[in-house]
């Protein structure tokens, strides 16, 4: 039988959308032959999401399952909870809002079945206004240069995860997260593949622009501390420049005479630069403890094993005596 799959969609206040969400869901993953569950996770809904949630999951008993959260915590909390709580050997995740075609989860399962661990998207046709996609544009370029990888669009979350990955981005302790990046600092083989993308069905865009800046905020903070040694670099350069222009006074003071040198007000110049300059690579120094302190307390696992070659699974029997005696013994002979 084929492996088993996971739908995790966080939901927050999708009323309109959640009944022809759940029934294309069921529909394409019936087609696919393979065992299922669809988790849905209300992140604190408002309105009558979480009756609907509670009809559906009735009406396809075993098959649709709903988490409450007594509050809303944020789409990408929601998706780590309904991480938590899917079982499938591949989870699937997507918005509830139609805008990924649960239709397309059929291909990117195919691309599973190839021994792909990470299955990301990209939007051929995104349908959002330019303002909505303007972020998005600046958060994959942002993406792209710090961690260096491979993919063109995070935004989009409908995407495929092994269940090691899975297993890895739940061990991570941290509060604000970035599923997708996370997701593949844990990837062995990525790839991506197109998707269409649809308007919002129903409802409004829960991301207004001090959402987005959170996000980008979180976004940033999750992959690097590089801004803080940044700071470092500033005020080093800033002060050897201070330093350089201060000798550069002095020669030109020794060479030209005093008057040269406007009362000292240059001087003064190079003094605050090189002061300046001290305090940034002091406040960088900071950076760096708070920087580790942060990296720490994300807990995340520290390596991922890809895989293991050699091992038999039965118990050690190899002792370093059995190791003597077969030199001894060659020995002899
Ligand atoms: N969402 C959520 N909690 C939030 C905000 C959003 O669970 O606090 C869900 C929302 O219901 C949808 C998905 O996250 O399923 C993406 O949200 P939205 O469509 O508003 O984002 P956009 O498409 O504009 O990026
Ligand atoms: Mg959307």
């Amino acid at each position: 039988m084929k492996s088993s799959l996971s739908l995790v969609i966080p939901v927050y206040n999708e009323e309109e959308n959640l009944d022809e969400l759940v029934d294309r869901c069921v529909a394409a993953c019936d087609a696919l032959g393979r065992p299922y569950e669809v988790v849905l996770v209300d992140d604190g809904s408002r309105d009558a999401s979480r009756e609907r949630i509670e009809a559906k999951a009735r009406q396809f008993g075993g098959r649709v399952k709903g988490v409450f959260l007594n509050r809303n915590y944020g789409q990408h909390n929601a998706v780590i909870c309904g991480l938590g709580h899917a079982d499938g050997a591949t989870v699937v995740t997507l918005d509830a809002d139609l805008q990924n075609p649960p239709e397309e989860i059929g291909r990117l399962m195919a691309k599973v079945d190839e021994g792909y661990d990470v299955v990301g998207t990209v939007r051929v046709n995104r349908q959002d206004s330019l303002l909505r996609r303007l972020p998005s544009l600046l958060i994959n370029r942002m993406v792209m240069s710090a961690t260096g990888v491979m993919m063109h669009d995070y935004g989009c979350m409908l995407r495929a995860y092994d269940r090691r990955v899975v297993d890895a981005i739940l061990e991570c302790r941290e509060r604000s997260t970035f599923v997708p990046v996370l997701a593949n600092s844990f990837a062995c083989r990525t790839t991506e593949i197109d998707v269409h993308h649809d308007e919002r069905k129903a409802g409004t865009s829960k991301y207004g622009l001090f959402r987005l800046l959170n996000l980008m905020f979180d976004l940033m903070t999750s992959m690097t501390t590089a801004p803080l040694r940044m700071l470092t670099y500033a005020g080093g350069a800033l002060s050897l420049c201070g330093i350089a222009f201060g000798a550069f006074l002095l020669a030109m003071r020794l060479l030209l005479g005093s008057e040269w040198a406007a009362q000292g007000i240059f001087t003064l110049f190079a003094v605050v630069f090189v002061l300046l300059g001290v305090q940034l690579v002091a406040m960088g120094l900071l950076g760096e403890f708070i920087g580790r302190i942060h990296i720490d307390v994300r807990q995340r696992p520290r390596y991922f094993v890809e895989r293991i070659v050699g091992a038999t699974g039965v118990r050690l029997t190899w002792s370093p005596e059995d190791a003597a005696d077969e030199v001894l013994e060659h020995q002899a002979t």
